[in-house]
């Protein structure tokens, strides 16, 4: 008798977090692979923020979107359900759907970031050594930099010449297209290299990429190989040696994103932070008709290197385009209706954390850290070293939250990245709290979190996707 009554009291006051492969019905698993086939096109579509922008305007644009600047030029007067988009040079964007109730309200904001780590080509970066042809780059974000040797890579970038002509280049996406690659010294030879750790094993300037071998036939020229890469570049695009001053190149792991697994559970793949949450928000946005509240899907740059810049979340860019939607829809524009319909809103900051890795248990607190396949992973603080640097969300709101999810039976977790002294990181959460606004960060878990290739689940995927529309939808 003592014993049936344990068990009902540990099923009434216990909690665990459920696997959401196990919660979902034969309908659900279906949409949930069909989902990830799209998922995966996107992130070979967009390997940089440019291209993720450009994806997103191409599909918002699909899906009846209209940009600002045309709104305001033909005059057009937004109204609720209207949908509206906003391109920051070509690295940033925000859609709008407005909602039946005034902006004054607030807004729901999913927020999440299109730059992801990777090598950046120097501005003055080819060079010839001993017969051999390599680029110099920078890395950009937190990159370990062993990981980006002996692995096959393509360059994406644009390039502006003297015309003012921009010229867009992706070489090693083809099948047919050559890669590029970063050398490691062979096991014979590395007792020194191998003594030293893994930080300082690969340096920054060690990080040269090998683009060629042919020598050009003159005798009177001294670099011959360089000479005979520019020639093929100039050929190819009509650029010259000058034109890398104002060109931005990314060097980026070469291929497709995969399916991981027998059973095809997950995603491998380039970029998954944070381009799971940037695909999984606008997903859900497209899926929105009129909302009570304007929905907003923000998609911004530069988080990986402390979000400054003009298209990053520190700039003013959002800001703007709010006021521009006030003065579009209110008959008398002020300042104070902008600062209302910022601090009147709500905001899930979309980024992704690690999620437990067997492999690295010493790291991670298995009771607070987030699991791939539970779902949709709440975060209330991030931070180092005694939350430092975070902008730890409210109960009263993340209570909000919580309802939104169970009532519209998304699969979901709590979590915070690793153990309290190991580190820790942050995201764009803070900024947007500046304004007064509710936010939480909420986003996809991964495995192997800014290397070259990441690991998402499926479901995960999935699960954000259907808790991000319950969010607009709220
Ligand atoms: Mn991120
Ligand atoms: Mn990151």
């Amino acid at each position: 008798m003592d014993k049936v009554k344990g068990k009902e009291l540990e099923d009434s006051l216990t909690f665990k977090w459920r696997n959401a492969w196990e919660v979902i019905d034969e309908n659900e698993r279906k949409k949930v692979f069909q989902v990830n086939e799209e998922y995966k096109e996107f992130l070979d579509k967009g390997k940089t923020e440019r291209e993720a922008a450009k994806e997103i305007i191409r599909i918002a644009e699909e899906n009846g979107f209209v940009s600002l600047d045309e709104i305001i030029e033909k005059k057009i007067k937004p109204k609720a359900g209207s949908k509206i988009y906003a391109n920051n040079k070509d690295k940033s964007v925000v859609l709008f759907i407005l909602g039946e109730e005034k902006l004054e309200k607030g807004m729901n904001i999913i927020g999440s970031h299109l730059d992801s780590p990777r090598l950046d080509l120097k501005q003055f970066p080819l060079y010839q050594e001993e017969g051999l042809a390599l680029l110099k780059t920078h890395y950009y974000g937190g990159i370990k930099k062993y990981q980006w040797v002996t692995l096959p890579l393509a360059l994406h970038g644009v390039v502006i010449n003297k015309d003012g002509e921009k010229i867009n280049v992706v070489i090693g996406e083809e099948e047919n297209d050559p890669v590029f690659f970063i050398t490691d010294l062979l096991p014979h030879l590395a007792k020194d290299q191998m003594a030293k750790t893994m930080a300082e094993g690969i340096t920054g300037e060690g990080l040269n990429v090998l683009i060629g071998s042919i020598p050009y036939k003159d005798d009177e020229i001294k670099e011959k190989v360089k000479l005979n890469i520019l020639k093929i570049l100039n050929d190819k695009y009509g650029i010259t040696e000058e034109d890398f001053t104002t060109a931005e190149f990314e060097v980026v792991p070469a291929g497709k994103s995969r399916d991981v697994g027998i059973d095809r559970s997950m995603v491998g793949g380039y970029g998954q932070d944070d381009r799971v949450c940037a695909f999984t928000s606008l997903k859900a946005i497209l899926d929105v008709e009129v909302p009570k509240k304007t929905a907003v899907a923000l998609f911004v740059d530069k988080e990986e290197i402390g979000s400054l810049g003009n298209t990053s979340m520190e700039s003013k860019f959002f800001e703007n385009v709010v006021s521009e939607l006030i003065n579009l829809t209110e008959e008398n524009y002020s300042e104070l209706i902008v600062k209302r319909a910022l601090a009147n809103s709500q905001v899930l900051s979309a980024d992704t954390v690690a999620g437990f890795d067997p492999n690295y248990p010493e790291v991670l607190d298995k009771r607070n850290s987030p699991y791939i396949g539970k779902g949709l992973v709440l975060v209330k603080y991030t931070g180092a070293r005694g939350k430092s640097g975070s902008n730890d969300a409210n109960s009263e709101y993340i209570a909000k939250i919580r309802k939104i999810f169970n009532d519209n039976n998304v699969v979901w977790q709590m979590g915070e990245l690793g153990k309290v002294d190991q580190g820790g990181g942050g995201t764009i959460a803070y900024i947007l709290a500046n304004y007064g606004m509710d936010v939480v960060d909420c986003g996809v878990c991964l495995l192997s979190v800014h290397a070259p290739y990441e690991i998402a689940s499926k479901v995960d995927v999935y699960m954000a996707i259907k808790g991000y529309k319950a969010f607009y939808m709220a």
